[in-house]
This record gives C-alpha cells, sequence and structure tokens, in this order.
C-alpha cells in the first residue's frame, strides 16, 4: 500500500513536471487529447447552427431548429464566443428531444474520462422546476435503427431533480449529474465513459415557450472541479495586426488544474468582453474583426475547467489595416506555416494528421509537406534559417531511429517511440512507399536548401542523402518483374494489401522518385507499365476511382467545360491530384507521350474544377467563380475525395483546393483566398489559417486543420510567388537524372 502510493506521488510530479516543461518549451506543441477527454460541449464552431446536435419535434409541440439542428446563442455564454439555445413549447401529444454530441473529429480517443457530467443553464425567464424539461444520455447516435452494439441509452430523469427548485432568471446555474446512478433503458448497460449524445426532450406539457441556453458541457469529477487551482495571468501578451484579423501570442503556465485561456478584447479602448478562449499547449490566437482600419485591446486570463478565471494580463493592442496582395500572400503563409512550426509534435518535430488529434500520432506524408513548409518559413524570415536547420536536424534524428522497411517508413508513427502506429488496421504495419515518396520530396528540398559551407549544413546535407539512399524502391515491386510499385509491404503481412500503383493520381512522385534512385533504382519503363498502364487492371482501377470511363486509359483527350485534358481520370479527380506530387517536382518540366506538359494539364484540371463549381449542376449554396476547389478534405461526411462529378461533389469545398493551385490558376486563386478570407473569415479564418473546409448547404463548417492540407499552400503559393521549392527541388541531380530516363522511354514507348 505504501509503495503503491509512493508509485503514484512519483507518478503525479512526473506529470505536473511533464506539463510545467511543456509550458516553458517554445515553440509549443500540443494537440489537446486531455482536453477533449472531459469536453463535449464549449463552443460552436459554425455560428449559425451546432453542427454536432440535434434538433427534432413532433407537433403540436414545437422546438426551435435550423435544418434539424440547434441555434447557436451568441449573446449569452459561460466560454466565449457562443453557446447553444435550446427552445420549445410542450403540449399534448406532442414531443420533442434536443441532442448535443460529442464532436468525433478523427482519432479522437473514444473515451471520457469522470463519473459526473456538468454542463450550465441559463433562462431569460424564471422555468418552474416541473417545466423544465427532461434528460437521458446515450452512448451512442440514436435514431430508429438498430443501435451501433453495444450501444445504449439510459432511462429519462427530469432535470429538475439535479436542480432542486425553480430555475431562476438571468443566472446560469450549475447541472450535476451523477452518471454511474442513471440505469439503462435499453437492452444493453449504459456506459459513462463512452457518453455520445446529451439528450433534452419534452417534459410537463405547460403549453409555453421556454428558452435555455446551454453551455459547458463537461465530463469530469468533483474534486477536479472544486480544485480551484491558483492561476497566473499569461505573461508577454503580444499583439499583431494583419488586413482584417489580429494575432495574439503569449507565454504562460499551465499548472494542474489550468484547463483554458479566456481572451478579451476591447474595440472601443476601455469595454472588454471575453470573444473566445484558447487550449491548451496553443499560446497563440487569431481575433478576427472583420474590417480593415480597427483598433483593438486585448488581455488574456486562465482558467480551469469550471472556467473561473486568473488575474488578466497586461493590456495589449492592435490595429488592422488594409493589406495589399502580396502581403496578404505572406499573410497566408505564415498563418498555415504555424501547423508545422509550432504545433509539430514535441519530440519528433514531424507534423500531426490533424488538429484537433491524437497527440501521439504524427503523419509521414503531412510531416514532408512541413518540411517544404519550415523552407518557406526560414526563406520568408518567419523563422530564421538556424531554427529551420535545427528543426530538419530534429525530423532526420527521429527519421533514422524510426522503423524502416526496406528503408520506406510507416504512413503513421509515434511520436515518442517512432513505432509504426497501424492506423489503418492490421495489414498496415509496414512500409508505406506513397507516404515515404512525400517525405523524401521534403528532405530532398532541404538537402538542396541547406547547401552552405557550414559544417551543421553539411551534415544534414549528408544524412539526409544516406536516408534516400537507403529507399529500396525496388523492394516495392511484389516481383522483380512487376509491371507496377506497390504502395505497401509489411514484415507481417508481405503485398497483402497489394495496392498498385496507377495514374492518375496522388502517386507519380513516387515512379519519378524510384526512377532517380541512385542505389535501388526501377527501370524508366515502369512510368509506362506502371503510372500510364494499359493493363486492364489499370482500366479497372481508374475508371473505380472516378466513376467513369473517361481517363481509364490514362490519357483522356475530352474537353470538359471549353477545357481540353490530356491526361487524367474522370474530369481530372479531386485537386491534390495536382498539388502532391508537384510541391517539388517541378509540373513544367514533365512531358511524357500522351501530354507534352504537366504544368499545362495541372492547370486544366484546376481550370474544369472551377468551371464545375461556377456551374455548380448539384445547386449547392455557396459556389461561384470565388468558391471553388473540390478535394479532399474531413468534411461532413468524414474523410471524403470531392471531385467535379456528379458522383463525388457533396457540396463541399475544401480550401486548400483553390488555394495549392495558386500556380496554375493565379488569379481565380486570388479570388477565393480572398473571399474565404475577407467575406467568410468570421468562420473560415483560425490560428492555422483557412480551415480545412466548408459547406454552405448544410450550414456545416469544418473545425480543424489536416497536415495534408495546410502546407500544399504554403508551397505552392511559394512556388507561384519565387519557384522556390520547384527550383530547390529540381537542383537535385537525381531529379534530372530520372526526367532524362523519362525522356528515354517516352522514346522508345513511341516507336512501339
Ligand atoms: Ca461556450
Amino acid at each position: 500500500m505504501h509503495l503503491r502510493y509512493h508509485m503514484m506521488r512519483i507518478a503525479r510530479r512526473r506529470a505536473a513536471w511533464a506539463i510545467l516543461a511543456a509550458a516553458f518549451a517554445a515553440p509549443v506543441a500540443f494537440a489537446q487529447t486531455a482536453y477533449y477527454r472531459h469536453v463535449v460541449f464549449d463552443n460552436s464552431a459554425q455560428l449559425k447552427l451546432y453542427w454536432h446536435s440535434g434538433a427534432v419535434s413532433t407537433m403540436p409541440s414545437m422546438l426551435e431548429n435550423i435544418d434539424y439542428r440547434l441555434p447557436v446563442e451568441s449573446k449569452i455564454f459561460r466560454t466565449p464566443p457562443n453557446a447553444l439555445r435550446v427552445a420549445w413549447e410542450s403540449k399534448p401529444n406532442g414531443s420533442w428531444d434536443a441532442e448535443i454530441h460529442v464532436a468525433n473529429f478523427p482519432n479522437r480517443y473514444p473515451e471520457l474520462s469522470g463519473r459526473q457530467l456538468y454542463f450550465w443553464i441559463y433562462s431569460p425567464e424564471p422555468i418552474a422546476a416541473a417545466d423544465l424539461p427532461n434528460l437521458m444520455l446515450s452512448d451512442a447516435r440514436d435514431s430508429l435503427q438498430v443501435a451501433t452494439f453495444p450501444g445504449s441509452f439510459t432511462e429519462t430523469v427530469a432535470l429538475a431533480k439535479y436542480i432542486g427548485a425553480d430555475l431562476p432568471a438571468n443566472r446560469w446555474t450549475q447541472v450535476r449529474i451523477p452518471m454511474l446512478e442513471l440505469k439503462s433503458a435499453s437492452v444493453y448497460s449504459f456506459h459513462p465513459e463512452r457518453l455520445q449524445n446529451v439528450i433534452l426532450m419534452q417534459g410537463r406539457a405547460d403549453g409555453k415557450r421556454h428558452v435555455l441556453i446551454v453551455d459547458d458541457v463537461r465530463v469530469d469529477d468533483d474534486a477536479q472541479l472544486a480544485a480551484a487551482p491558483v492561476l497566473a495571468a499569461p505573461e508577454n501578451v503580444e499583439a499583431k495586426g494583419y488586413d482584417r484579423h489580429v494575432v495574439l501570442t503569449w507565454q504562460a503556465q499551465e499548472p494542474e488544474g489550468f484547463d483554458h485561456f479566456v481572451i478579451y478584447r476591447a474595440l472601443d479602448g476601455e469595454t472588454f468582453e471575453p470573444i473566445g478562449i484558447q487550449l491548451p499547449g496553443t499560446h497563440r490566437y487569431s481575433d478576427f474583426i472583420g474590417r480593415a482600419n480597427a483598433k483593438a485591446k486585448y488581455k488574456i486570463a486562465s482558467a480551469d475547467a469550471a472556467n473561473r478565471v486568473s488575474a488578466p494580463s497586461a493590456v495589449v493592442s492592435a490595429a488592422t489595416r488594409e493589406m495589399n496582395d502580396d502581403e496578404l500572400l505572406t499573410m497566408l503563409q505564415e498563418a498555415a506555416f504555424h501547423y508545422y512550426w509550432e504545433a509539430a509534435a514535441p519530440n519528433s518535430g514531424m507534423a500531426f494528421e490533424n488538429l484537433p488529434g491524437d497527440d501521439r500520432i504524427v503523419a509521414m506524408g503531412a510531416s514532408g509537406f512541413g518540411v517544404m513548409a519550415v523552407l518557406v518559413g526560414v526563406e520568408r524570415h518567419f523563422i530564421t534559417r538556424d531554427q529551420g536547420r535545427e528543426r530538419l536536424e530534429k525530423i532526420v534524428s527521429f527519421l533514422e531511429k524510426a522503423p524502416k522497411y526496406h528503408g520506406a517508413w510507416s504512413h503513421y508513427m509515434n511520436d515518442a517511440t517512432g513505432e509504426t502506429m497501424p492506423l489503418f488496421g492490421m495489414l498496415d504495419n509496414g512500409g508505406d512507399i506513397i507516404e515515404t515518396s512525400f517525405m523524401i520530396q521534403g528532405l530532398l528540398t532541404a538537402r538542396q536548401y541547406f547547401n552552405g559551407t557550414d559544417a551543421r549544413e553539411q551534415a544534414l546535407h549528408q544524412r539526409i542523402s544516406k536516408l534516400w539512399e537507403g529507399v529500396e524502391w525496388n523492394w516495392y515491386r511484389d516481383k522483380p518483374d512487376s509491371a507496377f510499385l506497390y504502395w505497401h509491404w509489411s514484415p507481417q503481412w508481405s503485398y497483402q494489401i497489394h495496392h498498385p500503383l496507377i495514374g492518375f493520381n496522388e502517386s507519380l512522385i513516387a515512379y519519378l522518385l524510384a526512377i532517380g534512385s541512385p542505389t535501388h533504382s526501377v527501370p524508366a519503363s515502369m512510368y509506362y507499365s506502371g503510372w500510364a498502364s494499359q493493363s486492364a487492371r489499370a482500366l479497372e482501377y481508374r475508371a473505380g476511382w472516378s466513376g467513369s470511363p473517361d481517363g481509364n486509359h490514362y490519357k483522356n483527350e475530352k474537353t470538359y467545360y471549353d477545357i481540353k485534358l490530356d491526361v487524367g481520370v474522370g474530369s481530372g479527380g479531386p485537386l491534390f491530384f495536382t498539388h502532391y506530387s508537384f510541391l517539388g517536382f517541378d509540373p513544367h518540366l514533365i512531358q511524357d507521350k500522351y501530354t507534352n506538359s504537366y504544368f499545362d494539364n495541372n492547370r486544366n484540371i484546376a481550370l474544369i474544377n472551377r468551371a464545375w463549381c461556377m456551374d455548380n449542376p448539384k445547386h449547392y449554396q455557396g459556389y461561384g467563380a470565388d468558391a471553388w476547389g473540390l478535394t479532399a478534405s474531413f468534411g461532413p461526411n468524414g474523410y471524403t475525395t470531392p471531385a467535379p462529378d456528379k458522383a463525388n461533389d457533396e457540396g463541399t469545398i475544401t480550401l486548400t483546393g483553390a488555394l495549392a493551385s495558386f500556380p496554375y490558376t493565379p488569379e481565380a486563386s486570388m479570388a477565393a483566398f480572398k473571399h474565404y478570407y475577407r467575406d467568410l473569415g468570421a468562420e473560415l479564418w483560425g490560428i492555422y489559417g483557412p480551415r480545412d473546409n466548408y459547406n454552405p448547404t448544410l450550414h456545416w463548417v469544418s473545425s480543424h486543420y489536416m497536415g495534408l492540407n495546410q502546407a500544399p499552400i504554403v508551397v505552392m503559393v511559394e512556388n507561384y510567388r519565387s519557384g522556390l521549392l520547384w527550383k530547390t527541388f529540381m537542383s537535385n541531380p537525381e531529379a534530372t537524372a530520372a526526367l532524362k530516363k523519362l525522356d528515354e522511354a517516352t522514346r522508345a514507348e513511341s516507336q512501339k
């Protein structure tokens, strides 16, 4: 017993140290897993309705809703900037239910931590205890279908039971529900840690209209909420004004019991109002004011889980100002760069797959793109050259130690240990040649960028060469004479996933690097037998991608909206096909038997994508000449790959689509950028710049960012402005060698 107590104390002290160390480390990086093990709802990213909610009523009862979701209340809240609005009339023979769902972003830990459910309610009118709604909890998204096994829901209880009195007007009241006391009313037992759904529903049919504002729904333990830690005000607060927004940065300790930061703003110079919160580990905040020439003062406080705040920081001020196009592009690059800089994983320096997400999981491809974003950061003076090199050294050290599968890395790895994380299931525990290609593309660019005479730059150059030369590209053919490269190989499962790399998609870079490898190359003829294959397997594969026979022979040659497409599946596919392989590899220089210029072909894919959005045959809201770009992201239907065709256009615009197309369509990309930022920035602009996507038809706005989508913006905007990454990558002799071999293969192919 004594020993165990001792061990627990040590563990607690270590945890406190780790938190303290993280608080002092700069740049701070943290993906907030711990925060989301408690928080069910804090604020809505959508300003009109809350996406992760449900609101349904049956006549003659009524529940206020927007498209069957709860409206957002932005005047009365506990944590700024908003809360949820539950407004109802309960009548005999009617019913209503208002549901607040746990927001399940990708890799969210599927468990909440704590025995009590807390939330706060507020009403502008007093409500008699008997007229308060009923409540039910559920660990599944219930509707009239067989619940997801073993999903369940609790008995119905009166909310009044947890308040014990009539609800007074104009005062926040806390509701505390011991979840273990609630019996299951379903065929399975109820597990509070799996809570998915907090449901308020019709109680006594008093026929009157009532309004409850609900905020700060969380699962926790009493001791945690009662602890009242002593919190210090953030220090060294700085504010910098941009075109329509202000960025705040600060330093702060995050002792045990700290939960979030609260940001206050005064637009008139004296009346401070709370405008937002920031989560643990992130010491930056982006305040979108929405107009130029606004002067604002700010202060910041630390808060605990009950939203009790510390003394405020010193006051700082900034002003917005109209920026020219060049300044706007630098602003865009800098914001998105921070995803890979200050929000990078603390041990490896690599990038997370998505934010918020899982603190452990770093992603290879996103990190490879991030390497190039770091180079832009140096070039644009967001960081110093030494800082950029040091970050590269950290990443390279991690990659040197991480498990390699014939020289290739896995898709996902553990930031702390480097271990492979088989996120896509048991077969995914080996090398991923596509993700490895994206990393090698980044590393080879970095190798040429840090080419000074400085001994440290030279050492980095050599270490990168060793990693690149260690990749056994030729191993990723399942047989020595295989026509294709294969995506995966695992020491346990061999080539069981057996996914051949067939163009047109994002896999071109794998063939080009494999052909150019000085140590483990594949014959350049694989460009034609694999990427541009004419085999039956390839025809079927391409049609499967696009749902159309167009381009199933790799060459397409059809015209869409008067724009000719030499090569490409369907009407071009998602725009990431024109970004990922071309962050470093200059598409101006790639030509083959079927197209004279990959640059022109990529530009045409972007133009077709835009023309489709302007035509908008599926009649979605918000599309237009300045709102276009269908490509992969995590949208309202999960991770999908929207493309300009009827089957794949779901009304979701992914911001990186138009923004990473800057080199191809500078004017149309600039129009989209200004629309996303100046017109829609209140919802679409955050601390890492453009949010992942939005769907105006559904009132959906993504509340997160993806590592695969932010860096292509930074990099392709730079390629548009200066050609930096293209020039730097193409200065690799291996890139030139690959092109030369490709030309020879093209000549041989053309003579067939
Ligand atoms: Ca709130």
